[in-house]
């Protein structure tokens, strides 16, 4: 069910009342130059691209396909302001804003007069680059433990890279404690513009990613990557952003959501790996494009190899950050409605020896926000018990 309608049940705010409002432009209803009007950008802009109805809606709307297309032209009509310009390019402005600078990044992303002048909430945080990279990590250590040849590619995505850098390094510990050699590659698959309707730059940033990943697609290895909206992207967006280009089927084809991959290679006994006993419980959300594309199943399946723990998922549906969407003075408090339906409450009722565990790092974000509590990503579960597991033989 479309999040935005679940909670300001107006029919506008709905896959329905937006499609309608489209079609009444296509159709000739309402005049052309309705179509970038301010009355359709209220109609669109609590559309969070989530892809929930494309799975669900029972005549197969693509809404974050035709919001992308809605803003693309709403950037024609009226330009594109500094706020999405700076959201768009969170992924050159996280790196540059990292290591040395980590400090002076937090003071200027704290501060309220700024946040106010660009429509930026200072209810919540904006995430910060961590002091050493996933880049910075695998030149200094994580290279030199790689012997021979490599089993996949760990696509690093800018956000695992610059901001959550222990995911990364929590998987390359597992996979390499399964007997896996990982060859890391960095990609900016362009989420951010896309998720900004900046096309164009999106376009290059496909472009980009196909030819950084190609060598290793066309010698077998398996994408894996660990930030479910970037890995997805590869297997949804790119296929209409390059149409006319062969590389992206083959691409399609090789990526894999993380879970997905050690979920397969668990059925098909390829993962050399031990667990210790882990008589817990834990309580999974899923992200909103990894619910609409592949399913829960592959995440529950993974978390479900350590001997002992119960996997419960929350029925939660987007947990209302969509990107940039929370961040923004006037989603602010939609965004927290949304995550207030359902996820949140789950998250404080859950004792304090439950592992909460999401894949997505906006979730893990909003989470965090607003429960106080620390959600995990699978790679770091699998990794911690392990780990524990090494020690203990
Ligand atoms: S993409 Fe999500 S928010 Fe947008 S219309 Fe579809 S279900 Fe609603």
């Amino acid at each position: 069910m479309c999040p935005s309608f679940m909670v300001t049940r107006e029919e506008e705010h709905s896959t329905r009342g937006r499609a309608n409002a489209l079609r009444a432009v296509m159709t000739g209803v309402l005049p052309a130059a309705e179509l970038t009007s301010p009355r359709m950008h209220a109609v669109m802009d609590l559309c969070i691209s989530c892809k929930a109805c494309k799975a669900e809606c029972p005549s197969g709307v693509d809404m974050a396909r035709l919001k992308l297309e809605f803003q693309a032209r709403y950037h024609e009509a009226h330009g594109v302001g500094l706020r999405s310009r700076l959201f768009g390019h969170a992924a050159a402005l996280n790196r540059l804003g990292g290591g040395w600078r980590a400090p002076l990044t937090r003071a200027a992303l704290g501060s309220a007069a700024a946040r106010r002048r660009l429509g930026i909430t200072t209810e919540r945080p904006l995430p910060t680059p961590a002091r050493q990279s996933f880049a910075a990590w695998w030149r200094a250590t994580g290279r030199h433990g790689e012997r021979g040849e490599p089993a996949l590619v760990l696509l690093i995505d800018p956000f695992t890279d610059a901001l959550q850098p222990e995911v990364g390094v929590a998987a390359v510990e597992f996979f390499r404690a399964a007997g896996l050699g990982v060859r890391p590659v960095w990609a900016d698959d362009g989420r951010p513009f896309l998720s900004k309707g900046l096309l164009p730059q999106a376009r290059r940033a496909a472009e980009r990613t196909v030819a950084a990943l190609e060598p290793a697609v066309a010698a077998g290895l398996p994408v894996v990557g660990l930030e479910p909206s970037s890995l997805l992207t590869l297997r949804d967006e790119f296929l209409y952003l390059l149409p006319d280009d062969e590389r992206v089927a083959a691409l399609a084809a090789a990526a894999r959501t993380f879970e997905e991959f050690v979920a397969e290679r668990a059925a098909a006994g390829e993962l050399a790996v031990r667990f210790r006993e882990q008589p817990r419980r834990i309580l999974l959300h899923g992200h909103c494009h990894q619910k609409a594309l592949v399913g829960t199943e592959p995440a529950r399946r993974a978390l479900g190899l350590l001997p002992g723990a119960v996997v419960e998922e929350v029925d939660s549906g987007c947990c209302g950050m969509a990107g940039s969407f929370g961040y923004e003075a006037e989603h602010y408090v939609v965004s927290m409605q949304m995550a207030e339906r359902r996820l949140l409450p789950a998250v404080r009722a859950a004792g304090a020896g439950t592992l909460i565990v999401a894949a997505g790092i906006s979730c893990r974000e909003q989470i965090a926000h607003g429960s106080g509590r620390t959600a995990l990503h699978p790679a770091q579960v699998l990794a911690g018990a392990v780990r524990n597991s090494t020690q203990r033989r």
